[in-house]
């Protein structure tokens, strides 16, 4: 039952981030006025808004226009049903909990912003590295030290890389807004998650990147977002940080 209860919430709070997704970057306000239709301009009903459901029935266009509604909106509903419900499994139903749902919903919030528009705004960066050295000073396992060590250290790696590939080969390796993700991500899993998250998204990205320029001959002018694959990073490491590191240390004891 309360797994029941929790994917729902996770449903209906995937739903309020697809809001933020498309209004955050254009600074509009999340709360008014409701949702509407972007090719009729028509107010959708809370009936045609439920989560999955609606766009299972609606069989993915609007009711009036017939205009097909985008799959980012069920995808992202998905992903915090399955999200939620997967943290309550790992880590109980616990306050701890409560703060990774709301830190895994700031990434899932983080990679469609910046998938569509190249930019991770500061709005959602900026107060979660303050929630992050707070929340894992209290109630999370990394406490404070490795919390800053994980904000300062990131941020503070990823500048590097910044201004050396401003410096070194004249170009914008790195964005103010991984800086800042980075930095984010550190205070929340503290320095190993963050070590570990930016390996996984190095690694995931070289793999991803290279597929892409087979595949469709991507021109290597046309860099891809890293921000999503930090999130992915971070929601790996959040879920199976001590398992990965045992088992990569275990080769060192053979
Ligand atoms: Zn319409």
């Amino acid at each position: 039952m309360v797994e029941v209860s929790v994917f729902l919430a996770g449903l209906v709070f995937g739903s309020f981030i697809n809001v933020c997704i498309f209004r955050l970057p254009r600074e509009e306000s999340v709360v008014l006025p409701g949702s509407h239709c972007f090719s009729c301009k028509r107010p959708i009903l809370w009936y045609e808004n439920l989560p999955l459901l609606s766009f299972l029935v609606l069989r993915g266009r609007c009711r009036s226009c017939r205009a097909p509604i985008s799959w980012q909106y069920p995808l992202v509903e998905a992903l915090h049903g399955f999200g939620f419900l997967f943290i309550l499994v790992h880590f109980g139903l616990s306050l701890q909990s409560l703060i990774y749902c709301l830190f895994f919903s700031s990434l899932v919030l983080v990679t469609f912003i910046d998938l569509s528009h190249r930019i991770i705004p500061d709005v959602i960066t900026l107060p979660g590295m303050v929630i992050g050295v707070i929340a894992a000073s209290t109630v999370l396992p990394p406490g404070p030290v490795s919390s800053l060590t994980g904000l300062f250290l990131g941020g503070g790696l990823f500048y590097l890389v910044a201004v050396l590939s401003l410096a070194l080969l004249k170009k914008e390796g790195m964005g103010g807004g991984d800086i800042k993700l980075i930095a984010m991500i550190g205070a929340f899993l503290g320095w190993k998650g963050m070590l570990l998250t930016i390996f996984l998204a190095a690694l995931s990205g070289t793999v991803i990147g290279l597929s892409l320029i087979l595949i469709q001959g991507r021109s290597r002018a046309e860099p891809i977002p890293f921000g999503p694959f930090l999130a992915m990073g971070a929601a790996i490491s959040l879920f199976w940080e001590s398992g990965i590191l045992a088992w990569y240390f275990s080769f060192g004891a053979m």
